[in-house]
């Protein structure tokens, strides 16, 4: 089967190349559109367990900012691999459901991640791998990251 719109998930680690490199030779080798995601998780969900109330303002602010800065990280990392901007997706909220929920939005029919980020190092799967493989309706490539 050739896939028509591979979407790589990048977590903007050093280890994200590796995921970018395989998710740009599968597109090519299937002629398909690439699209690139990448998630900023809110600040609740960073500081778990905290009363957040006081500081809504605070963080909605904050989380605007963080994502204005990935999507411009983002639509640099895609200018270097020849992905548009408009492809370029920076998201808010918990990665694999914004990850799947995107990838169901545009008609993506390979999500490429890496078999762990920045946080899973020694971890077979990390939890976004893991959540994406379970919740997408599309295919899914775990590209084995090598530490
Ligand atoms: P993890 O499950 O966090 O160990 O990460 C596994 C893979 O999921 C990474 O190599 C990325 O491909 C993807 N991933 C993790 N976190 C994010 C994120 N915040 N945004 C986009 N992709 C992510």
């Amino acid at each position: 089967m050739a896939y028509k719109h591979v979407m790589a998930a990048v977590d903007l680690s050093d280890e994200a190349g590796q995921v970018l490199k395989e998710a740009q030779r599968v597109a090519e080798d299937h002629g398909a559109k690439l699209s690139l995601i990448t998630v900023v998780k809110p600040l609740t969900q960073v500081y778990g367990g905290l009363d957040m109330a006081a500081y809504t303002q605070a963080s909605v602010n904050f989380e605007r900012e963080a994502q204005n800065q990935a999507q411009e990280h983002l639509k640099s990392v895609g200018a270097g691999i020849g992905v548009a901007a408009e492809d370029t997706h920076a998201a808010i909220g918990a990665p694999a459901p914004q990850i799947v929920d995107t990838a169901k939005d545009l008609g993506v029919d390979l999500i490429v991640v890496g078999s762990h980020g920045k946080h899973g190092l020694g971890l077979l799967l990390g939890s976004t791998a893991n959540g994406v493989l379970h919740h997408a309706e599309c295919d899914v490539l775990t590209i084995r990251i090598k530490d």
